[in-house]
């Protein structure tokens, strides 16, 4: 048939398909959350457009998720009657990878080795997830506003093509028919089974906004033919039918809207993994309305463990905005700072536009509010854990550290306004202590007699940092440093240069000055010294010319003759390293 032309996958894409099919039959229920999110969204799509365009309803504005089931075709399919595809939507959504996301997980899954049902959540591999369970996948749609001759039928076996053919649909939306493979029809993993569907509809999906609905069953019983006396022996039996009628499935509520004291943590976990595709539970979460300048509702979730992306620029942020429950956009980052990009969830406003366009809320006064009010409740959040006697609490927050800690690093240079909330969560291995869990805090509750600030010292490992030269100096002196590993350290410490009111000193910098920590005696000999070194340290200066900016004679070193310092002001060889890495 000449209509029908064939298409092949571009490489990714293939790839993906390989991988999807062969590495996550173990997670194949995700395919029903996956496509319902779909059909979702693109209610969401459309109810979004049709704020500007209300003729995009065409006389349907109820919009909705059906799943029908057809046991001998062996097919299941899940309508909606949200925005579409036109034929050059359908290859364009449908045969390419958008996404980097999508790649990175590729490049991780394929690395790894591993087969790890997680990351697909993480990544969403979405559409494709239909491959693990049916041998055929027929997409139908038409798009909102376009005529109906103009729909699309999109059909593939999820190797390495596709065909599309025009066809004529007078329903507005998508219908996506699987084709299940044997073992996807029959035994335990029979999705023919209402039942299993209905259960991963309520299980995945039961907050999703809009009504999902399947055929409804109803107990029939046998009806005594007339003239059957047999009435005695038998007993009367029956069977479930299946009626005409759709009935609603899932719950359709918001959670957000609801008040706080109604929801218990299960329905909060359900509705995270909802929204992220986490498999894991959150970390923890806060829910409040916020009544200001603006009001609105904040739902905010930590999660357990950090994206792999979180350090790439595509790294998405995994907030949605919401306008009276209507669903504006994902990724909203407006709506938060960068060093809390790892926050997840949802806001709702009543107090935005529904037509607000990114570039509007990048100017958006009531949008800065809100940014702020959000930065301030999770730093709220995470003090209160960090500060907890209660030893669960502390431990959720040394798990946050350790996924999070070097992020909201960040912060010190980005949110000037909360530079002391976030200096106070951040913690460190010492001079006396390897664990990563030291405060400013309790290092200046150990300062000793006479010590005016606080020591640190960036290095780029544990071990290198314990070996260096720098230290002698203050262990015989007995005076803990702050050992600082982290990429981010050095950039981050730039900007903050002391802690509630005692100064901090980069040992590595520039000359150390311990005033009153040095004896009377120390300091004569450090005095005598220059003199007597005089001619070692000009030597010294004419040998390495160029190569150093200054030699000096220090009191800083006990059992090493010499060390390299960096100027005070000037970027040190870390920093040098991660301005490249960073490619700068
Ligand atoms: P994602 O949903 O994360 O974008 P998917 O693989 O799930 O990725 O879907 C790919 C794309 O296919 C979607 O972005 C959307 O453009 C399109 N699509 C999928 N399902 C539908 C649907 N039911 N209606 C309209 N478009 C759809
Ligand atoms: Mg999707």
């Amino acid at each position: 048939n000449p209509e029908v032309k064939k298409h092949t996958f571009e490489a990714e894409v293939a790839q993906l398909l390989h991988l999807v099919t062969h590495s996550l039959y173990s997670n194949a229920d995700i395919f029903v959350r996956e496509l319902v999110s779909n059909a979702s969204d693109a209610c969401d799509k459309l109810r979004f457009e049709a704020t500007n365009d209300d003729s995009l309803y065409e006389d349907d504005g109820e919009l909705k998720i059906r799943i029908a089931v057809d046991e001998e075709a062996k097919t299941i399919t899940f309508t909606d009657n949200g925005i579409g595809m036109n034929e050059t939507d359908a290859i364009e959504n449908l045969g390419t990878i958008a996404k980097s996301g999508t790649k990175a997980f590729l490049d991780k899954l394929s690395e790894s080795q591993k087969q790890d049902g997680q990351l697909i959540g993480q990544f969403g591999v979405g559409f494709y997830s239909g491959f693990i369970v049916a041998d055929t996948i027929t997409v139908e749609s038409r798009k909102a506003g376009e005529p109906s001759d103009k729909g699309v039928r999109w059909i593939s076996d999820g190797t390495g093509s596709f065909t599309v053919e025009t066809i004529t649909k007078d329903t507005r939306g998508t219908s996506i028919t699987l084709h299940l493979k044997e073992e996807y029809s029959e035994g335990e993993d029979n999705y023919l089974d209402r039942g299993k569907i209905k259960r991963l509809v309520n299980k995945y999906s039961d907050h999703i906004s809009l009504p999902i609905q399947m055929r409804k069953e109803v107990w029939q019983e046998d009806v005594k033919e007339e003239g059957d006396d047999t009435e005695d022996q038998a007993p009367a039996g029956g069977e479930m039918v299946l009626t005409d009628e759709w009935e609603t499935i899932n719950k359709a509520s918001a959670l957000w809207t609801r008040s706080a004291s109604e929801i218990d943590d299960d329905e909060y976990i359900d509705f995270y993994k909802n929204i992220t595709y986490d498999f894991d539970e959150p970390l923890t979460w806060t829910h409040n309305r916020v009544e200001g300048r603006v009001q609105y509702t904040q739902l905010l979730y930590i999660p357990k463990k950090a994206p792999m992306d979180l350090y790439t620029r595509e790294q998405q942020h995994g907030l949605k905005l919401y306008v009276k429950r209507v669903f504006i956009m994902d990724d909203a980052e407006q709506l938060l700072p960068m060093y809390l990009r790892f926050v997840k969830g949802v806001i709702d406003s009543a107090d935005l536009p529904l037509n607000v366009s990114r570039e509007l809320l990048q100017e958006s006064r009531d949008v800065k509010s809100i940014r702020d009010g959000n930065a301030r409740r999770v730093l709220t959040m995470l003090a209160s854990l960090a500060n907890s006697e209660d030893d669960a609490k502390q431990e959720k927050f040394a798990q946050f550290y350790s996924e999070f800690g070097d992020v909201i690093k960040e912060g010190l240079g980005e949110d000037m306004s909360n530079q002391a909330r976030i200096a106070k969560l951040l913690r460190y291995a010492t001079s006396t202590n390897d664990k990563v869990e030291t405060s400013f805090e309790d290092y200046k509750a150990r300062m000793i007699d006479g010590q005016k600030a606080i020591y640190y010292l960036t290095a780029d490992n544990l071990a290198a940092a314990k070996n260096s030269p720098q230290l002698e100096l203050f262990k015989k002196k007995g005076i803990e440093v702050i050992l600082m590993t982290s990429r981010v350290d050095e950039w981050a410490m730039n900007f903050l240069t002391q802690f509630d009111d005692t100064p901090l000193q980069n040992i590595a910098k520039g000359a150390v000055d311990l005033g009153d920590l040095q004896d009377e005696e120390e300091k004569a000999e450090a005095e005598k010294a220059q003199e007597t070194m005089k001619p070692v340290v000009d030597k010294l200066k004419t040998t390495l010319g160029e190569r150093a900016k200054d030699v000096r004679v220090s009191n800083r070193l006990v059992d090493s003759p010499a060390i390299l310092v960096t100027p005070e002001g000037e970027l040190s060889p870390q920093m040098i390293q991660m301005l490249k890495q960073m490619g700068q």
